[in-house]
């Protein structure tokens, strides 16, 4: 797998951020204040620049691919109806509380056990489970399972600062292929998709420099 600048700054990012993590959290308020911010501002770069569980999928799907250089896509018309599925987890998580919270909390507990006081319980065997999938898919926990993820995407909603298509754009596909979200980039002009986790593999992907960060166009989605 061919490994890219931006993905190469984009990996850094996401263990700097892991480390301020570890560190002691010095202040969960002001650290999710910046991340609440930048998400409106410019989309969810939590997701894509900082979380460790999307870095540990990242670095799983890494290795997958020394074995399974493709990643196992979900078919496109399933991948249609299932990319709702971490709203509905998480409206379920706040109207009939805790019956499927699980999968929400597994970021939480996750980062307890890395501080050292959390109990291995049955979402860190979720994880275990969600490294072997990551092998072979990508990001699919971000995708269809992760509430703070979606609480990000709907913060980002109206972000001002998106990805913009250019005209010189010759419709290859390489940015959709390679999109970590299953995300049709191919098709917009002025990116809205509350699922973009802003990793930028479709603009590093472009072989046409077609694809810039700009000013959003509310006009021509
Ligand atoms: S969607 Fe969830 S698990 Fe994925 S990067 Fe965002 S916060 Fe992390
Ligand atoms: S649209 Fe681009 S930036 Fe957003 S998730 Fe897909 S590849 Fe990453
Ligand atoms: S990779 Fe670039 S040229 Fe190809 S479809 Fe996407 S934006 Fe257009």
């Amino acid at each position: 797998m061919k490994i890219k600048k931006i993905s190469i700054f984009r990996v850094i990012a996401q263990l700097i951020y892991l480390n301020i993590f570890i560190a002691g959290v010095l202040s969960r308020n002001y650290i999710m204040l910046f991340i609440t911010a930048t998400a409106i501002l410019l989309g969810p770069i939590f997701c894509g620049w900082m979380c460790f569980v999307g870095l540990y999928q990242d670095i799983c799907r890494y290795l997958g691919a020394l074995v399974k250089k493709e990643p196992i896509e979900i078919n496109k018309k399933i991948h249609r109806w299932l990319k709702y599925s971490r709203y509905f987890i998480l409206i379920g998580s706040l109207t009939i509380g805790g019956l499927f919270l699980f999968p929400g909390k597994a970021w939480g507990n996750f980062a307890a056990i890395l501080q050292g006081h959390g109990k291995i319980n049955a979402a860190f065997y979720f994880l275990i489970i969600l490294g072997f999938a990551s092998l072979f898919t990508r990001r699919f926990f971000c995708r269809y399972l992760c509430t703070f993820g979606a609480k990000l995407g709907l913060f980002a909603l109206a972000r001002p600062i998106t990805i913009n298509k250019k005209d010189t754009c010759v419709s290859c596909k390489c940015c959709s292929k390679e999109c970590l979200m299953n995300i049709n980039v191919d098709k917009i002009n002025s990116l809205a998709n509350p699922n973009c986790i802003n990793c930028l593999k479709c603009v590093e992907a472009c072989p046409n420099n077609s694809l810039k960060i700009g000013l959003r166009n509310y006009f021509k989605p």
